[in-house]
C-alpha cells in the first residue's frame, strides 16, 4: 500500500464507516438494555429494585450530561473500540514502559528522573492530596476475597443502574460500564514504588497481570471548572486538579469494589496509585470518551481532558453502556489546538492518524509530555491541553451548549466552533475573579 492510498484508509473514521442506521440512538441504547438477556444472578432471585422515572441511567443522575453535544451510541466489536479503528492485535503494555515509569528508571534523561520523584509533592495541595491517596495504594484495598455466600441482587439491567446510583451517591459526576476489553489490562504492573525503579532489574519489580474479568465500571470525576477558567495551565494548582481527580475517584471504585465483594462477587479496584488497567481504552469501553489528538488520552463531550477516572473491574452481572460517537474524530482533524499550546510539542499536527500498537490514532508523543510535566519550572505538572481544548465546557450557556452541539456535526461545523472559541480567546484567557488557591514559585 503506498503512503496515499495508506492516507486514504486511515482517514476513514467511525461516522464515514458506518451504514446508516448501524449506530444507535439513544433509544436504540434503551431498545437494546430492554431487549438484552437477562442474566439469571448466581443466588438466583432477583430483588425488586424500581428505576427511575427516566430510567435508564439511573435515580440520581437520570441522563448523562453531555452538555450540548450530539452524541450516537456504537457497537463495540474487533473492528472498533468506540470510534477508534482496530487494525491488528493489540498489545497489553507493561506499566513499567509508561511515561513517569520510563522517567523513573531514567530512560528520559537525568533531570526527569530526579524530577519525577518530587513533581507532585512540590506543591502542597498536590502532595497532601497524594499522600492521603497512598492509604488505598495497598493491594489489600483494590483487591481481596468475595464473600462467600452471594446476597440476592436486581436483574443485570437493574443492578447496572443501582451501580451507578450507588457511584453517584459516593460523588462521581459521571459513570459508565463497559464490556472490559483484554487488552486494556497491563500484561505486567508495578510493584515498588518509582525511588527503587532505576536501581532494580524491571523483572524483579512487575509481576504479570492474570485478571480477566467481564466487565468495567468507570467513575469519572471534574477537575473543577472556576480553577480550570482561573489557571494558566501549568501552575501549582495543576496537579492540584490532577490529584483532586485521583483522590476522589480512587475512594469511590476502592469502596465499589468492596461493596461488590461484599455482595459475593469479583472485583477490583484500579486507580492512580495501584493500577492493573490502562485507563483509556477502558474510558471508550464505558462510554465515557473518544481518543483525541493528543494520543491516548480520551475526551468527554461535557468535560474535555477535565476529568480523572478510576475502575473497577467485575463479573457482577451488568448490562455494559455502549461507546460514544460525538464527532471528536473530525473535530480534532481540524482543531489543533492542544498541538498549538503544548509547551512540550508533544501533540501532533498531522492530518491523519497512524497505527501504532494495533490500532489508528494521532502520532503524539507522551515521552515529551512526561520530561516537560516533571521538569516544569513555572509549575507542578502541565494541564495547559486541558484548558485550551473547546470540549472543556467554559459555562453553562446556551452559548456553549449551542457551540457544542454544532461542534458534534461533522468537520465543516467543527471548524466553525474552532473560529468561534478561538474569536472569544477560550482557553487561553485565565480568569482572575475564580483565582483561590496560592502559588510559591520559589518551590518549582
Ligand atoms: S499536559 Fe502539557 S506537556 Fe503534556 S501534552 Fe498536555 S500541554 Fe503538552
Ligand atoms: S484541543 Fe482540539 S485537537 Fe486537541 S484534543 Fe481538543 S478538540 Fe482535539
Amino acid at each position: 500500500m503506498d503512503n496515499k492510498e495508506q492516507k486514504q484508509t486511515y482517514k476513514i473514521n467511525r461516522r464515514g464507516f458506518l451504514k446508516v442506521g448501524a449506530a444507535a440512538t439513544a433509544m436504540g441504547v434503551m431498545g437494546a438494555l430492554k431487549a438484552s438477556t437477562k442474566v439469571a444472578n448466581a443466588a438466583n432471585e432477583t430483588l425488586n429494585y424500581v428505576p427511575g422515572e427516566k430510567g435508564q441511567w439511573s435515580k440520581l443522575h437520570p441522563n448523562p450530561d453531555y452538555s450540548g453535544a450530539a452524541v450516537r451510541y456504537v457497537e463495540h466489536n474487533d473492528e472498533w473500540l468506540g470510534t477508534t479503528r482496530i487494525v491488528g492485535k493489540i498489545k497489553n503494555v507493561s506499566e513499567a514502559d509508561m511515561g513517569f515509569n520510563l522517567a523513573a528508571r531514567g530512560l528520559l534523561g537525568e533531570e526527569a528522573q530526579k524530577e519525577v520523584l518530587r513533581f507532585v509533592s512540590k506543591y502542597p495541595l498536590s502532595a497532601a492530596l497524594s499522600k492521603v491517596l497512598s492509604a488505598i495504594a495497598p493491594d489489600s484495598a483494590v483487591e481481596g476475597k468475595p464473600a462467600e455466600k452471594k446476597l440476592p441482587i436486581p436483574d443485570p439491567e437493574q443492578m447496572s443502574k443501582h451501580i451507578k446510583d450507588v457511584a453517584y451517591f459516593l460523588r462521581a459526576d459521571e459513570v459508565g460500564i463497559g464490556k472490559m476489553p483484554p487488552y486494556a489490562y497491563y500484561s505486567h504492573r508495578a510493584t515498588v514504588g518509582r525511588d527503587l525503579m532505576a536501581s532494580l532489574p524491571v523483572e524483579s519489580w512487575t509481576v504479570p497481570v492474570e485478571e480477566r474479568l467481564p466487565y468495567v465500571i468507570v467513575v469519572m470525576v471534574d477537575q473543577h471548572l472556576e480553577t480550570t477558567l482561573a489557571s494558566t495551565g501549568y501552575d501549582g494548582i495543576s496537579s492540584a486538579q490532577s490529584f483532586r481527580g485521583y483522590h476522589a475517584t480512587g475512594n469511590i471504585a476502592t469502596i465499589l469494589a468492596q461493596y461488590i465483594r461484599n455482595l459475593g462477587y469479583n472485583a477490583r479496584a484500579h486507580h492512580a496509585r495501584n493500577y492493573a488497567a490502562v485507563m483509556p481504552p477502558v474510558i471508550i469501553a464505558a462510554g465515557l470518551g473518544e481518543l483525541s489528538r493528543t494520543g491516548d488520552s480520551t475526551i468527554h463531550p461535557r468535560l474535555g481532558f477535565r476529568h480523572k477516572v478510576a475502575a473497577v473491574t467485575t463479573d457482577l452481572p451488568l448490562v455494559p453502556d455502549k461507546p460514544i460517537d460525538f464527532g471528536l474524530q473530525d473535530f480534532c482533524r481540524v482543531c489543533r489546538k492542544c498541538a498549538e499550546n503544548c509547551p512540550a510539542g508533544a501533540i501532533s499536527f498531522d492530518d491523519d492518524y497512524v497505527e501504532y500498537n494495533g490500532y489508528l490514532r494521532w502520532n503524539s508523543d507522551f515521552r515529551k509530555c512526561a520530561v516537560f510535566r516533571t521538569t516544569n519550572k513555572e509549575g507542578s505538572s502541565c494541564g495547559r491541553c486541558m484548558k485550551v481544548c473547546p470540549w472543556n465546557s467554559k459555562e453553562d450557556s446556551w452559548f456553549h451548549l449551542a457551540g457544542t452541539w454544532i461542534g458534534s456535526r461533522g468537520e465543516m461545523s467543527s471548524q466553525l466552533l474552532k473560529s468561534i472559541d478561538d474569536m472569544f480567546g477560550y482557553g487561553t484567557e485565565t480568569i482572575e475573579k475564580y483565582k483561590w488557591w496560592l502559588e510559591w514559585p520559589e518551590l518549582y
